[in-house]
């Protein structure tokens, strides 16, 4: 397809009858669908085919749903632009010299261009949300150890979790409905969940509620963008809520903290990938370490390479406590910040992203510039707290998200507020 969203089409059937028969979802393509290609936007797995289905995979098919195709993202997961990928960018359906965000820029790509009904995600610092906002459709980023990893190729297990993109916020927690609940495959998985009713709680009653406003997650951001937040914020107190400003000191570290802890896992993780299996293939001479390298060098892009080296070093000796023990000294003052604003309100917001989506081509020079982009996305993943990205209007024919962050396990308040924002 011209956008570039999906790697592989597919057409996998659900069970006969469920909650989403007659429904098309998008899987983004690091999530293991068995015997059919899972790339992970890698050339080191682009003739992987998964022996089994991921929990998720395995519950969209219970419930009905057919897998159109598996979308394509940066690699690993590793980027905020879907440009990453070893299979080429992905467009952004609103301005096609745009990028849709990333890393699962073909599931909101996908979703927003009528490609499929439903797309899954995944977010390790952002992946869900980003590409919602920039492509102008809702993500979910669920609370950690609410919908299982299992089959999710890891990027940074700590943080991560599958998410729904959808082009409603009913149609978002729907899907969580569908994924949502304790799996005995993957050992962080909570009871949360298991009856709870997300689509229900779409329902945009927002009176009385309270809406903290960190200054820390909109100072600094595009002025357009904040106006539409404004704009935002301004309907939901017409509509009965109420909104206080709020302060998240620590959110100022968040990315610095959330690059090192993220990289340091992906170094463990990725190290797994020896190419002898999937990848190349090998055809490399020389011995063990040589061969290894020649394989990882060829089947890693530059991307993730740089990861990798980052990681490894910040974990390595002498730097353990200067890097990673310092991340996650700040990460625990992320959560602390946000428990202590929680006492006071009932959901956070800000803009999703600071900014509007880049031209393609643009954020790759300056890795930092797009690590920094993800501000506003990267305390959720650190506090292991459930965010919502939700469309609020276009700027300069752009889209604009408010991201509502809850409790934990409070998605559906999260999703009854976003439910407002989107009236
Ligand atoms: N942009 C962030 C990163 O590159 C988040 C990616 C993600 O959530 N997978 O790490």
């Amino acid at each position: 397809m011209s956008l570039n969203a999906f790697i592989t089409e597919t057409t996998i059937q659900g069970a006969a009858d469920g909650p989403l028969d007659g429904t098309t979802v998008a899987v983004k393509d690091n999530i293991s669908t068995k015997g059919v290609p899972t790339t992970c936007g890698s050339k080191m797995l682009a003739d992987y085919e998964p022996p089994y289905n991921a929990t998720v995979v395995e519950d969209l098919l219970a419930a009905g749903g057919t897998i159109v195709g598996k979308t394509n993202m940066d690699e690993f997961g590793m980027g905020t632009t879907t440009e990453t990928s070893y299979f080429g960018p992905t467009k952004n359906p609103v301005d096609e010299t745009r990028v849709p965000g990333g890393s699962s820029g073909g599931s909101a790509a996908a979703v927003a261009n009528g490609d499929a009904d439903l797309a899954l995600g995944s977010d390790t610092g952002g992946s869900v949300r980003a590409p919602a906002a920039y492509c102008g459709v809702v993500g979910l980023k669920p609370t950690y150890g609410l919908v299982s990893r299992y089959g999710l190729v890891a990027y940074a297990n700590s943080l991560e979790q599958i998410g729904p993109i959808a082009p409603t916020v009913e149609g978002a927690a729907e899907l969580l409905d569908v994924i949502a609940g304790p799996d005995e495959h993957d050992g962080t998985t909570r009871d949360a969940g298991a009856d709870a009713d997300y689509a229900g709680a779409a329902t945009g009653d927002v009176g009385g509620l309270t809406i903290g406003i960190p200054q820390e997650l909109t100072d600094g951001a595009d002025d357009r963008v904040v106006e539409r937040f404004e704009a935002a914020l301004a309907d939901l107190r017409a509509q009965g809520a109420t909104t206080v400003d709020v302060a998240l000191p620590s959110c100022e570290y968040a990315v610095a903290a959330y690059y090192v802890i993220a990289m340091s896992e992906a170094s463990s993780n990725l190290a797994r990938f020896d190419g002898v299996r999937y990848g190349t293939g090998g055809g490399f001479d020389g011995n063990w370490n040589e061969t290894f390298a020649d394989a990882r060098a060829d089947g890693f892009g530059d991307e993730v390479t740089r990861r990798i080296l980052l990681g490894t070093y910040a974990l390595s000796a002498g730097y353990h406590d200067k890097y990673y023990k310092q991340a996650q000294e700040a990460r625990a003052w992320v959560k602390q910040d946000f428990d202590e604003t929680f006492a006071d309100v009932d959901v956070v917001a800000s803009p999703t992203m600071p900014v509007l989506p880049p031209k393609l081509g643009e954020s790759l020079d300056d890795p930092v510039q797009m690590y920094l982009a993800d501000a506003n996305t990267t305390p959720a993943n650190l506090a292991n707290l459930p965010a919502i990205s939700v469309p609020a209007g276009d700027a300069d024919g752009l889209p604009v998200g408010v991201q509502l962050v809850g409790p934990k396990f409070g998605e559906e308040t999260i999703i009854n507020a976003a439910a407002a924002v989107e009236q």
